[in-house]
């Protein structure tokens, strides 16, 4: 047999028997550095073209006519299944012969190739006679592909292992949104895998806490309009765990045809408003009462004075609380039943109050409220109802029953009046109502 196609013997039609378009053909692909080979399945000779040899780093007269050594050059872990495409094809149970695999160079190395063929002849009992095909070096494309398949492998190690979740999330112009991405912690912040939010954020949207629900769309269409970072802290109820919180940061960009994609990051940020909470309380919080202390009670006031100097029909009026002589009672009964009498009278306040109203712990034993709507009178009503009840429930100590007694001015808020001014006149009706003998309420005059 001669040597696979020259330009000459190709012309000549020798290699692929037959018309010169065929052989104008091999000239082509072994122009283009496709090695093309012949065998004949009988004599196991194998003929490869030039471009073949030189793929693999042999000469064109390397001598290499023998099916045994290409076999043998086949990767020892590719050969089993490059033999058995063969066979499937010499039975007729595939239309072609296919295989990627590896292959050993003239200097040792391997190469990855793709190897396609076909039987082109066959005896009278179908028995295959001769096999034509082609094979080109695949090796680039498998060290890209294998680049890539690292950088995605890294990319999912990285953030698989990321306290959070790393994800894209797409909304369509018609409204429509899903995760297209989704790291491995969609488990921990949303108890769900990554592809039930493949094609649908519905799974998603089901566990944002109901009240948090407007704010985070609302955040996402502010987001998607502007194209700027969303940023968005919001609750999520989590079957079995209940309630926690979720901080999500991510970047938007306009994808053509108008959806928006992006690409962020959510947190779990439950401990951290869990002592937020606490601080919050800390802060705001008396502590031996639970009531407001006299800072976030003296705020209060001021949102309701400025609300009053916004609407001039809303009224409200301030009660200031002073317990009778208390000293008395921390003297007879010693300082931790005068404690005692001071949270109770806390909770005899507190069934007083309605959820609008706001009293705090201003001193020592001294209270106030604010009875947003109420005239004078109403609150004049409210501290004799206190007044009442404190004398219908005394502080239980032992046997003994302790006796609380408080002291009340009233005034009006009215429109103009600063925090000061409004305590100052509720102040002066206490000191009155002290003056006649305590136990008393006095209203501050218009
Ligand atoms: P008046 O009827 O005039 O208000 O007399 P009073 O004894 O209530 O008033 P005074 O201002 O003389 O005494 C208030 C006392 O409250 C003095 C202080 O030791 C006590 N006191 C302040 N804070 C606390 C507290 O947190 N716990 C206890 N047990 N006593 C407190
Ligand atoms: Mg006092
Ligand atoms: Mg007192």
């Amino acid at each position: 047999m001669t040597s696979f196609p020259t330009p000459r013997d190709a012309l000549a039609s020798a290699a692929l028997g037959g018309a010169s378009s065929e052989a104008e053909l091999a000239l082509a692909i072994e122009g283009s550095g496709t090695g093309v080979w012949d065998r004949h399945v009988d004599s196991g000779e194998i003929r490869y073209s030039r471009a073949w040899k030189r793929m693999l780093g042999y000469a064109e007269d390397d001598t290499m006519s023998r099916i045994e050594d290409s076999y043998a050059r086949v990767h020892p872990d590719d050969l089993a299944m490059v033999q058995a495409r063969i066979a499937a094809h010499f039975d007729g149970r595939t239309e072609m012969y296919e295989a990627q695999y590896r292959i050993r160079c003239k200097d040792g190395s391997y190469k990855w190739i793709v190897s396609r063929g076909k039987v082109v002849s066959r005896d009278g009992a179908g028995r295959p006679l001769r096999m034509t095909g082609i094979s080109h070096d695949i090796s680039t494309q498998m060290a890209l592909a294998e680049q890539l398949r690292r950088s995605a492998e890294l990319l999912t190690n990285l953030t698989d292992d990321m306290p959070g979740m790393v994800y894209q999330y797409l909304q369509e112009v018609d409204g429509r949104a899903s995760f297209p991405h989704a790291s491995a912690g969609i488990r921990a912040i949303y108890g769900l895998a990554p592809q039930q939010v493949r094609d649908s954020a519905a799974a998603v949207d089901a566990l944002i806490h109901p009240d948090d629900l407007d704010a985070y769309r609302a955040s996402l269409a502010a987001s998607a309009a502007a194209l700027s970072r969303w940023q968005c802290e919001y609750r999520v109820v989590l079957p079995g765990q209940g309630v926690r919180w979720r901080q999500g940061d991510a970047q938007p960009r306009r994808l053509a045809g108008g959806a928006t994609l992006w690409h962020g990051f959510i947190s779990d940020i439950t401990e951290r408003k869990g002592i937020e909470r606490q601080l919050q309380q800390l802060a705001t919080v008396d502590f031996l009462t639970g009531l407001p202390n006299r800072r976030h009670f003296m705020q209060r006031m001021d949102e309701h004075l400025a609300r009053l100097g916004r609407d001039k029909g809303e009224r409200a009026a301030v009660l200031m609380m002073d317990l009778d002589h208390f000293k008395d009672i921390n003297d007879r009964y010693g300082h931790a039943a005068g404690d005692l009498a001071l949270k109770h009278f806390a909770a005899m306040l507190r069934l007083e109050l309605r959820k609008v109203d706001a009293a705090g712990r201003i001193g020592g034993e001294e209270f106030a409220v604010i009875l947003p709507g109420a005239d004078a009178q109403q609150a004049r009503a409210f501290g004799l109802r206190l007044q009442a009840r404190l004398a219908r429930k005394p502080l239980p100590d032992g046997a003994r029953r302790i006796a609380v007694q408080v002291s009340i001015g009233v005034a009006g808020l009215r429109a103009g009046d600063g925090v000061d001014a409004a305590l100052l006149r509720a102040d002066a009706a206490l000191y009155r109502a002290k003056a006649d003998g305590r136990n008393r309420i006095d209203v501050a005059p218009d």
